[in-house]
């Protein structure tokens, strides 16, 4: 499947790809061209008589394990292609010439790279190899069917139960460590634990339960990832100026840049605050950074004292939350209204406010509901903020991710009287989220925040710089033609996908989601009481053992009930068609024991 073979930025293997790879690769391959999926191989292997295990045909298509020879010629059968164009001729020749349960210690010798099918940058494509990027072990594969062998699989046993290893609690987990020589440790021994600041910080974007992900595709399983916003392994590419231009200035990106950033970049970052009216924005408010998130961060260090309150939305991009905890501030959650399109709830907001509140963030668009909020209420919130004297921090990296005729108003436009952050970044509107770089823009009244600069400034001086390559393409990334606009115009791949999953979504009994106007999130909410629904992780967990689908629970977004969860809309159709089928088929018996 495209996209999801390829994993997220710290999981990529950017090892040449080894022989287990290659054949996986291959297999996949003839199994998209003919439409099969691993159901059909072991149903079609049980017609010629011959029986294939689940898990087994499950550990060959993820690249876990090699068939032995007997197999190999089985699959080919069953493809109607020969065995050479699984497994490459040249190792073909090596693979007859060796006992069959030997291939694993020749995984890592050079696979035929030019048979296996390219991705979409014409990069082969990948699977993820085991830790240490060995080849797990043939296994006795080829198994004579038996006379009880039951009833052809279905469609919903593409990626079945058993294809993923018994799930095994997270206690197991910090107790299943093996006794080798590295790990025994007496009572004397000294333990290293995690800072106390960190106790009350949530990342669950990435929190446990993509830690049993992982754990399940490292035992041979397919997970659907449905739960990072990172466009580019699903095919999203960088517009190739872009790279080009990265490519061209490289030479002269070698030192450290002003810590604010390189000149260029800020100018056009300025220009850009201007078209969105920005008021009273100066070079010297203008900072990048190593993504939003680092300044993000920066921002609540440099802000918050131990007990100071800040406004942040509920359900909200975690990051905010979690920073405003790691500097010591107390986050104060407001209700965004659901009934409302997602739009924040004033009343709630307002009534939050104590005299401990320094500033109101919002996140608009909004991650994770995909809302884009209306004039009046962003008109409204500037008002709360100058009522009780507050600045206003506005993350709005989705902000050219607007579809059908939602208009994205800079909150800063409507408070030239407010202190005012505006955050803004190339990781989505460009599909650059790896190459890092954000920013902020400082604007309005800027007297109101001459101290809170004082402290923004040292930080960014501690930090030395943001990375500069990736500043050196913001002039030509926010300049002239914009393809993102493509992506998001109706027909777009981003807008065709969001109906297809919003239709899809609110088709299951059960099940209904706000239409999102903005970004590649939608976050549905599930009848609780027809699933019998009381803890949310749980039901990510389920899903991610039953269906292999994996992800982000409401909770993780600061959500306080368990009855919403977050859906990335990212991958291409095919992808999200057997994801919604799948999750048609859990919602239809799911009652959460
Ligand atoms: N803000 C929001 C609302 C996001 O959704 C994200 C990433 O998903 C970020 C900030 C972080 O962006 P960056 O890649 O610029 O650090």
């Amino acid at each position: 499947m495209i996209g999801v073979e390829v994993a997220e930025g710290e999981n990529t293997v950017n090892t040449a790809p080894t022989t287990v790879e290659v054949f996986a690769s291959c297999l996949r391959h003839a199994m998209d061209g003919r439409g099969l999926k691993q159901a059909d191989l072991i149903r079609m292997a049980a017609d010629r008589g011959s029986k294939l295990g689940k898990s087994q045909v499950s550990q060959y298509v993820s690249g876990k394990t090699l068939p032995r020879r007997a197999v190999v010629q089985l699959l080919a059968d069953i493809l109607e292609i020969e065995p050479f164009e699984l497994t490459g001729e040249s190792w073909a020749a090596e693979y007859e010439s060796t006992p069959a349960s030997a291939p694993a210690a020749r995984a890592k010798s050079a696979g035929p790279a030019a048979l296996a099918p390219a991705t979409a940058d014409g990069a082969p494509a990948l699977a993820p190899a085991t830790p240490d990027g060995a080849a797990a072990p043939a296994t006795s594969a080829f198994i004579p069917s038996s006379p009880a062998m039951s009833d052809p699989p279905g469609r919903a046993e593409a990626r079945p139960a058993a294809a993923f290893p018994e799930p095994r609690t997270f206690a197991d987990r910090s107790t299943s460590s093996s006794h080798s020589e590295g790990n025994i440790m007496s009572e004397n021994t000294r333990t290293f634990k995690k800072s106390s600041k960190l106790d009350n910080v949530l990342y669950d974007v990435r929190g446990p339960v993509v830690d049993e992900a992982a754990r399940l595709e490292s035992e041979g399983a397919h997970i659907l990832k449905l739960n990072i916003g990172n466009p580019a392994p699903f095919g999203f590419r960088t517009p190739f100026e872009v790279i080009q231009d990265m490519r061209e200035q490289l030479p002269e990106c070698e030192g450290y840049s002003d810590s604010r950033g390189l000149f260029s970049a800020r100018k056009a970052i300025m220009q850009y605050a201007q078209l969105k009216g920005l008021s009273n924005v100066s070079m010297d408010g203008i900072y990048t950074g190593n993504g939003v998130s680092e300044l993000i961060n920066l921002c609540m260090q440099a802000l918050l004292d131990t007990g100071d309150e800040i406004l942040i939305p509920s359900p909200d991009y975690p990051l905010w939350t979690a920073c405003a905890t790691l500097a010591g501030g107390t986050p104060v959650h407001y209700r965004c209204d659901e009934q409302a399109d997602w739009n924040p709830d004033l009343a709630d907001m307002e009534a939050k406010i104590t005299p401990r509140t320094k500033a109101i963030v919002i996140i608009n668009p909004n991650n994770p509901t995909g809302a884009v909020y209306a004039k009046e209420v962003l008109e409204g919130i500037v008002e709360i903020a100058r009522k009780h004297q507050l600045m206003i921090f506005a993350d709005e990296i989705y902000d050219r991710l607007c579809m059908d005729d939602a208009e994205h108003v800079s909150i800063a436009s409507l408070a030239p009287d407010l202190f005012c952050v505006t955050f803004s970044g190339l990781s989505k509107s460009h599909m650059i989220a790896g190459y890092r770089i954000g920013w902020m823009i400082v604007s309005g009244n800027k007297r109101l925040g001459e101290d809170f600069m004082l402290g923004v400034n040292m930080l960014s001086n501690m930090r030395l710089c943001s990375n500069v390559p990736a500043q050196s393409i913001v002039q030509t990334a926010l300049g002239g033609h914009q393809s993102v606009k493509s992506y998001v115009a109706p027909g777009g791949r981003v807008c065709e996908q969001r109906n297809y999953v919003y239709e899809a979504l609110n088709a299951i009994d059960g099940i209904t989601a706000v239409k999102p106007k903005a970004a590649f999130y939608i976050f549905p909410k599930m009848d609780v009481k027809k699933f019998n629904i009381r803890d949310d992780e749980q039901f990510a967990l389920d899903l991610l053992h039953q269906k292999g689908i994996l992800i982000t629970r409401g909770g993780g977004f600061n959500w306080p009930e368990p009855d919403h969860f977050r859906i990335v809309y990212l991958p291409p159709m095919d992808v999200l068609h057997e994801a919604m089928e799948d999750l048609a088929e859990f919602f239809e018996t799911y009652r959460q024991r």
